[in-house]
Formats: C-alpha cells, structure tokens, sequence
C-alpha cells in the first residue's frame, strides 16, 4: 500500500485529472490511497470570495466556471448534481458572511474546506469513470480530528486509530481506491478545521502513518526537493535522497516544497516520502529516509523565510542571573508567540518570531519590564541545511561571500539538530545572498 498526494497545481483542470488517473492506473499494483487538494487557485479563491462578501458582494462566478467546465470536460454529467448541492450550501455561507459582515478564522476553515471536498468528489467520480473503482471521502469521516486551532489545526493523536479503524479493511480487500480530502478536518465539537496552508501533504502523512503503508508519494510540479527555490534561482537541481531531520528543518525554515509539520508522522513510524514531478512521472524525485547521510556533499539544500521579525533583549544588568530566560520565554508564551532562531551573548538574547505578527505592543510592553527591547522587522531568514560537521568551513565560505558584497549578518544560529545554520539579513539582501550561496556551493563544484 501507498499514500499518492496530489496537490493543486497537479489537479488544476480536466486534462491534469487525466494525467492522475494514469498516474494511479500505473500504480493500481501498490494499492494506492489517493489524497487531494483543491484544484489550482481555489482555496486562494475562497479566501477571496470570503473576503468580497465580507465587503458587500457575493460571487462564486470563477470558482463554479472551474468546477463545472472540469465535470463537463471528463464528461461527469451525474456528478453535477452534488457538485450543485455543495454550491449551494457554500452560497448560503457566502451569503451569511455578507449579510453578519464576520469571517472568523472558524468561518475561513468551513469557507475553504469546499475546494477540496469539490476536488475529490470529481477525481473520485472520474477515477471510477475510467474503470478505476473509486469512493471519494470527507476526512472527518474517516477519522480526521484536530484541535480547535483553526486555521492551523493539529491533528489528535486518536486520528491514527480512528482511520486505521476506518480504511484498515481496504488492506487485504483493496476493492476500490479511497479518495480522500486533504487539509481538512473537523474539531471534537463538529466544527470543520484545517491543517494550515499546504496542509494536504500532512493529511498524507497522517494517513500513511496510521496505515503503515510502505511510501508515502507527493506529487508536485518540480523533480523534488531542489537545493533552492527555484523561483529565486531557476536551475536549482534535485536533491536524490535527504534525511527526516534535512527535510523537517527545511520545511520549517521555509522552504515551500512542503508543509512544516507534513514530515514528522511519517518520521515516527519510519515510512519514506517520496517528492515527485507530475510533469516527469519517470524522474525518481527526491526520497526522504531515515538516516540518510551524505558525507560528500557539504550542503544539501538553502531555505529562507521572509518578513521576519528580530527582537534583541539586552541587559546588562540581569542577563546573567538565575531564571531570566525563562521569564523572558514565560512573556513569550504567555503572549502566544512561538519564536525560531535564538542566540544568546552575555548581555542580550536575539530571538526572531516563528509569525509575522503587526502589534507586538504587549509583548514589548511585558518585555520592557525587566529588560531594554529593541524590535526589528523586515528581516530574512537564510538557513543553510547541510553536514555541519563542516559547519567552520560552511560558514567560512558564507562569510566570505557576504562581505564580498557588503552584506552584514545580524544573527546566526546552529540548530541543535546539527543539521542547519541560520542566519538573518535584511528582507532587501535576502535574493542576493541565496543566489550567491547557491552559485558558490551547488554551481562551482561541478
Ligand atoms: P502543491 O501544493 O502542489 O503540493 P507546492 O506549491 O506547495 O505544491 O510546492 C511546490 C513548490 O514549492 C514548487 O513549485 C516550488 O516553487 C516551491 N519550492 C520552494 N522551495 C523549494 C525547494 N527547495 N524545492 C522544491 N520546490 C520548492
Ligand atoms: N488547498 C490547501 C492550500 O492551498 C491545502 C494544500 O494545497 O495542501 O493551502
Ligand atoms: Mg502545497
């Protein structure tokens, strides 16, 4: 058994539905559990159409013109009439949030749980239309369950249960292939949530992990995971294979590619994932392993987070002093603010915020108590994932590229996971610097 994901720019229109019915026949031996996004733009859009009703107009025009045309293309005529119901019911919540002018961040979950409960109804439909048997399920159904933090839910433990519970028979009578939705979930009280943006590839992990299936596929539109984001540098290249840890912190730090949380299940119960190109279904991909060492090359992948925000705590006089770190870190929690990079010197700890967050009046105010504050916003970012056991010569070649440009590094920091080394520049120099790095270790060696 395998997991195979699909996310929206692989289910875009009717012809990409075509490719992934090929691509799910050619895997038909493995028994493959499929899990969707929504197709292309759509959850953008219903954000959209979320706020338009919020401003006085409700309009669903483009996100039926892309349903309907994609039913009509695949020649799914007795789908349209629960494609409609769901339209319906989707009008009705616009037309609540136009007429009470409120969308919380529970009514965005609801909201955007549409496009992909739309998506796996359609690739169900004409998976089964092309004689691939197939049932499409709401998540919740089969076991899905967060917590209550929406629009950024964390799936419950007795998840894993509950679909093993639910989909567990499919594993000795694979009669047809389960066509699950990604992203969504619903809270103990019913309430529908999401797993934060991208979350699909989560939901993938999730149900690998409770079905202890033998891989676990996502399927994008590059031929993997690449040694940078190719839409900074264009001819980044794949990387063949990258440990749990490699890809959990270039997740985390920012690399698109995949969701921040989408590696650790399958990490626990030690399942590869495997990055594929929809576009190049022959291309290997990237495979994601426990373990995996590669003791040649000296770095792996460059990631970066943008609009980071810097806060320096300095004290001269309190620094040193039994529990003053955790009275900052106590302010911290208390305020909900979850921090990423932390480095610390005799008279002050820099941390930089894991959100980007507009009013951090409290927290400065809290702060202010019992140190000096200084607040910086406008901050990248850079993290080099690689063998830092070369971390001196890592950083002698960063340094030097960077002072060749003038460029100044504000913070930096070994991740205790010893597989990443941050550091932070200005928004501004953030383009300059990855390509730069990108040139100096993955350009000139070859
Ligand atoms: P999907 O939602 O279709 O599953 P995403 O758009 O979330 O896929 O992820 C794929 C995109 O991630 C690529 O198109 C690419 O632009 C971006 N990306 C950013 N960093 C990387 C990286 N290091 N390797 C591969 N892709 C990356
Ligand atoms: N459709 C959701 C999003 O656009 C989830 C996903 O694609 O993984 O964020
Ligand atoms: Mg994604």
């Amino acid at each position: 058994m395998i997991v195979m994901k699909f996310g929206g720019s692989s289910i875009s229109n009717a012809d990409r539905i075509k490719s992934i019915a090929k691509i799910i026949q050619m895997s038909l031996n493995r028994k493959p559990f499929i899990v969707t996004s929504a197709m292309g733009k759509t959850t953008d859009n219903l954000l959209q159409a979320g706020e338009n009703a919020l401003h006085g107009t409700v309009n669903l025009e483009e996100i039926k013109t892309l349903h309907y045309d994609t039913l009509k293309e695949l020649g799914l005529k007795k789908e349209k009439e629960k494609i409609e119901d769901i339209f319906k019911e989707l009008a009705n919540l616009l037309w609540g949030i136009y007429l009470l002018k409120e969308l919380s961040p529970r009514t965005k979950d609801y909201l955007v749980s549409f496009g992909e409960r739309l998506s796996a109804k359609i690739l169900a439909a004409y998976l089964s239309k092309v004689k691939i048997p197939a049932q499409s399920f709401d998540a919740w159904d089969i076991g899905f369950t967060s917590n209550s933090d929406f629009t950024n839910g964390e799936v419950l433990d007795e998840s894993y249960e509950k679909i093993s519970q639910s989909l567990g028979k499919l594993k000795s009578d694979y009669s047809y292939t389960p066509v699950i939705t990604g992203f969504i979930a619903k809270d103990k009280s019913g309430n529908i949530t999401t797993l934060g943006r991208g979350g699909s590839d989560l939901t993938a992990s999730v149900l690998g992990a409770a079905l202890d299936v033998e891989e676990i596929e996502v399927w994008k539109d590059v031929d993997g995971i690449l040694t940078t984001d190719p839409r900074i540098v264009k001819h980044a290249r794949p990387v063949q294979a990258i440990s749990f840890e490699e890809a959990s912190e270039l997740a985390y730090f920012g690399a698109k590619v995949l969701h921040p949380r989408s590696i650790i299940p399958a990490m626990l119960k030690n399942i590869p994932v495997r990055v594929k190109n929809f576009y190049d279904f022959d291309h290997p991909g990237t495979v994601i392993l426990k373990d995996f060492k590669d003791e040649k090359s000296l770095l792996r992948v460059i990631t970066f987070k943008r609009n980071v925000t810097l806060i320096d705590v300095v004290s001269t006089r309190m620094l040193g002093q039994y529990g003053f770190m955790s009275k900052v870190f106590q302010i911290f929690n208390d305020e909900k603010i979850s921090v990423d990079m932390v480095a610390t010197s005799e008279i002050s700890i820099s941390m930089t915020l894991n959100d980007y967050r507009e009013n951090l009046d409290t927290l400065k105010k809290e702060l202010e108590k019992i140190a000096n504050i200084e607040i910086k916003k406008g901050k990248s970012i850079i993290t080099m994932i690689g063998n830092v056991k070369h971390s001196s010569e890592i950083l002698e070649q960063v340094f030097n590229a960077l002072k060749a440009k003038g460029i100044n590094v504000q913070m930096i920091s070994q991740g205790a996971s010893k597989v990443n080394i941050s550091f932070i520049v200005d928004d501004r120099e953030m383009e300059t610097c990855v390509k730069d790095l990108h040139k100096i270790f993955f350009e000139e060696t070859t």
